[in-house]
């Protein structure tokens, strides 16, 4: 079986009050701006946001990733697959 899944492809926000925009690139990379209003943090995996959350710009872009399912998972995709993020795409 093989699934399309929606995964994060950049993880970054813009701080609108000093300007900095920072990004986390994997899972424990916390960032915060040079004020310290808005940190990031999960890097691929999830959008964690810690301080003002009505401070900055999300600038945070999805991408698409092939799969192919371990074997024995088959009908645990495919009863999640209304829930989540991914399509199945090859039974
Ligand atoms: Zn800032």
């Amino acid at each position: 079986m093989k699934i399309i899944e929606q995964v994060i492809a950049i993880n970054r926000v813009k701080c609108t009050k000093c300007g900095d925009i920072i990004e986390s690139v994997h899972g424990h990379d916390f960032r915060s701006c040079s004020c310290g209003a808005i940190s990031v943090d999960g890097g691929h995996n999830y959008l964690r946001r810690v301080g003002d959350i009505n401070g900055y710009i999300e600038m945070s872009g999805y991408g698409y990733e092939e799969r192919i399912v371990t074997p024995g998972m088959e009908e645990h995709y495919k009863k999640e697959a209304i829930l989540n993020n991914f399509k199945i795409i090859e039974d």
